[in-house]
């Protein structure tokens, strides 16, 4: 009988070195430190070795190894996990994050991109051609682990998730094959890693979709925020055209230097906007929004496309609490319930995220991710001061409370995610 492999088998540092094409760091090495750490703090883990791999040759290697040994393999593309999964104690860390190459065919508007690439890189290499692909609304964070969880951004309500726009995918599966998955070849797989995160192989490179979007109006409107306000922001994203979508944080004002001294401490919306299109339609479509309060800061703004995602301060590492769900509707008695919940809070910060989704046809184009048709998506996070289960457990309540105030009579569809961290 064949015996199971241990997890104390060793792993020689120097074949693996000769064998590998890509970096080999072991804890001995200079920048094991750095190699190790991953974007939310907490997670004080020990690799036995990081490999940032080459090429798909070295992730079908490095598999392997996890399989023979029995070592804990985690999987790095661009290190946001909420959860920590791209750090492991004691096991193989396969980092992708040097392999970047990316492919652009303008002409046929869709490009081959290696999974340890950025959103915010992708965005700029594409629109150096005026093209886009939708990611999410931070620069920094992997196209890897974004796409194969569904992919909700700026652009969500123009042209829809970012699976909606994966053609195909280069994947090594739990054998060490690379294979191709796409409509033809692999369908399951396909439909699996549209939506159902990194339990299926590593993707290696996404084929994706392009569309045509040189300019947007896009950047932060900071309103005071009342429950009246907060309604009146959902109801009008809720109605404007589809090229525009907002992500309305309702927190307290940190002490940000384009915000007057007055204003720091007091609740405000601050929106993230993004119209696709240009700088005439685009004001048109922000109009209704200004015109809700005097807005304390607006910096919204003709833009390139990828200049949405600003610079990010280096050596930030957060440690959130977030809940995330699907809503049918945030209605005035849930903006009232927000207002209380942050109000109350003794977080170093404290913020709900509402995300208006629908735009499209709903559609999509298949694939593992539960929502289709998501009118609102409601993320709370409280971060930072209190202890691990209390800023759970005050997360959590945000949610119980706005999932409980559905007017009797009215029916309330509250789906759950699994994007939750509680570190
Ligand atoms: C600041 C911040 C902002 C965010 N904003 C958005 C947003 O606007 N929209 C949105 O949809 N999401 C958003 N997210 C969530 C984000 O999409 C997920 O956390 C995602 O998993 C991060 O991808 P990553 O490659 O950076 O993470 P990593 O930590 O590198 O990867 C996370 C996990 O994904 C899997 N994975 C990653 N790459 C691969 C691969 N190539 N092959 C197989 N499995 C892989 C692995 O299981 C891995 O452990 C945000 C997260 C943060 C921290």
């Amino acid at each position: 009988m064949q015996e199971s492999p241990s997890n104390t088998t060793t792993i020689s540092i120097p074949k693996l070195r000769a064998d590998l094409e890509g970096r080999v760091i072991a804890p001995d090495d200079p920048g094991y430190d750095e190699a190790r750490t991953v974007f939310y703090g907490g997670f004080d883990r020990r690799p036995l070795v990081i490999v940032r791999v080459a090429d798909a040759g070295d992730v079908s290697r490095v598999v392997s190894l996890a399989r023979e040994t029995g070592r804990e393999l985690a999987l790095r593309s661009g290190g946001h996990s909420l959860v920590g999964h791209s750090v492991s104690d004691g096991g193989i860390v396969l980092d992708l994050s040097e392999m970047k190459a990316i492919e652009i065919d303008a002409g046929r508007r869709t490009a081959w991109a290696e999974t340890g690439l950025t959103a915010g890189e992708y965005a700029t290499a594409a629109g150096a051609h005026g093209l886009v692909t939708g990611f999410g609304d931070t620069g920094s964070v992997g196209i890897g682990g974004l796409t194969l969880g569904g992919g909700v951004g700026y652009l969500v309500r123009t042209f829809g998730l970012t699976i909606d726009h994966l053609l195909a995918a280069d994947v090594v599966t739990a054998d060490g094959r690379l294979v191709r998955a796409d409509a033809e070849s692999n369908p399951d797989l396909f439909w699996a890693i549209r939506g159902g995160g990194g339990n299926f192989g590593v993707a290696t490179r996404f084929q994706f979709r392009l569309h045509e979007l040189d300019t947007v109006v896009g950047g932060m409107l900071i309103l005071p925020a009342t429950a009246d306000v907060i309604h009146s922001f959902v109801a009008a994203a809720e109605e404007a055209p589809e090229e525009l979508t907002a992500i309305i944080n309702v927190m307290a004002a940190p002490p940000m230097p384009f915000l007057p001294p007055e204003a720091h401490g007091k609740l405000i919306v601050m929106a993230l906007m993004c119209y696709a299109g240009g700088p005439e339609a685009g004001e048109r479509a922000i109009a209704p929004f200004r015109a809700l309060a005097e807005p304390i800061a607006d910096m919204v703004h003709p833009m390139p496309y990828p200049e949405i995602f600003p610079p990010e301060p280096e050596d930030v590492h957060p440690i959130d609490s977030v809940r995330t769900m699907f809503v049918d509707a945030i209605d005035r008695r849930d903006a009232e319930t927000i207002v209380e919940h942050i109000q109350s809070s003794t977080a170093l910060m404290a913020a709900a995220q509402i995300r208006v989704l629908g735009g499209g046809d709903g559609a999509g184009s298949g694939g593992s991710h539960g929502v289709r048709t998501p009118p609102e998506s409601l993320h709370a996070e409280r971060r930072r001061d209190l202890r691990a289960t209390r800023r759970r457990r005050r997360v959590r309540a945000l949610g119980v409370r706005v999932r409980r105030g559905a007017p009797s009579g009215r029916h309330r569809r509250v789906r759950q995610l699994p994007h939750r961290r509680g570190g």
